[in-house]
């Protein structure tokens, strides 16, 4: 079973000094990536799931610190690896597409020497002539032109941009490719047309890919196993169909619940009650209690355990450890 994973992070906490004192942007995550799945890590903006993107790469930069935990990738815990070791695992290894690649590509470097660039990093002696003819090939799959390769990554759409950065980490022969609100800027149809495109790289190509999104609605399309957090931490991990079926975490519910469905009146559409908590000064017991429908008084006093609740579905609800008390 443990061959299936390709990451897997053990009690992960990342906190962020600050003149109030640390917050706890990731609090104790334990996850797993299976290999070759495309799993979908959802939640409110400043829940963290940027931050456990970015930890997944050792890329927290001060004040932000790892201050816990173990980062367990293709058998090897990345926090015993020297910074040189770990920009090899980031250069080869692990590829990131983030919502505006311009922050990622050279604007002063045309697309094709992004390309040859990162073919040499795996084939240092590879020919010029070789090299371009990887490029072609790799950028003909994703949908772009030959001709475009010699463009500047300003002369490109959004859409052709995020193309790029997958071309990058094709190139680079990446195992993981974790995606950052990939097509937040992207309008619906080219949206759909890149999420399409991801599962046929994911199934050519073998890839997993983490696809970080505040938008459930893209988990529904793409994604095989989704992960919920709240407050820095776990809410519900599941296969996706099991969660969008039968969600167990009250957070997930209403995630589901406020989607719009084109079945409901808009005046019928849920709104959760309140905001996500100020990590400063989180909730005591469960982060979520101040804003949950089916709060109990346990709730605000201990924080519940993760753990799995029906086979492929994980929760932290004080919900299914008063259930399995009752057994
Ligand atoms: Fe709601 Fe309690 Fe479950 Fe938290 S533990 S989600 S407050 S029922």
């Amino acid at each position: 079973m443990m061959d299936d994973i390709l990451y897997s992070t053990r009690d992960l906490t990342v906190d962020y000094a600050t003149r109030s004192g640390d917050v706890h942007a990731v609090d104790q995550v334990s996850l797993d990536i299976r290999r070759g799945e495309i799993l979908g890590l959802v939640g409110e903006s400043g829940c963290g799931k940027s931050t456990l993107g970015k930890a997944l790469m050792r890329m927290i930069r001060p004040p932000g610190r790892i201050s816990g935990g173990e980062l367990w990738f293709d058998g090897r815990n990345l926090m015993t690896l020297s910074e040189k070791e770990m920009q090899h695992v980031r250069g080869g290894e692990i590829g990131m597409v983030f919502q505006d690649p311009m922050t990622s590509l050279n604007p002063v470097q045309r697309v094709i020497d992004h390309l040859t660039e990162t073919i040499r990093t795996h084939e240092p002696k590879v020919s010029d002539a070789a090299a371009r003819a990887r490029a072609e090939e790799l950028v003909e799959k994703l949908g772009i032109r030959r001709e475009r390769l010699d463009d500047y990554p300003h002369q490109l759409s959004g859409g052709m941009r995020q193309r790029v950065m997958i071309s990058l980490a094709l190139a680079l022969r990446a195992k993981l490719v974790i995606a950052d609100e990939p097509t937040t800027s992207l309008d619906v149809i080219v949206e759909a047309k890149f999420l399409d495109l991801l599962r046929e790289l994911r199934d050519e190509f073998d890839l997993t890919i983490l696809m970080i999104t505040h938008n459930i609605g893209v988990v529904a399309e793409v994604a095989d196993r989704v992960a919920v957090m709240y407050a820095g931490k776990m809410a519900e991990v599941g296969d996706v169909y099991g969660v969008f079926r039968d969600p167990k975490h009250p957070y997930t519910q209403g995630l589901l619940q406020s989607v719009p469905n084109i079945d409901l009146d808009e005046h019928e559409l849920y709104k959760m009650e309140g905001s996500p908590p100020n990590l400063l000064n989180p909730p005591s017991g469960c982060p979520f209690h101040p804003r949950c429908p089916q709060a109990m008084d346990v709730c605000a006093v201990e924080v519940p355990v993760f753990h799995e609740v029906v086979p492929g579905q994980s929760t932290a609800c004080w919900l299914y450890e008063l259930e399995a008390t009752r057994d």
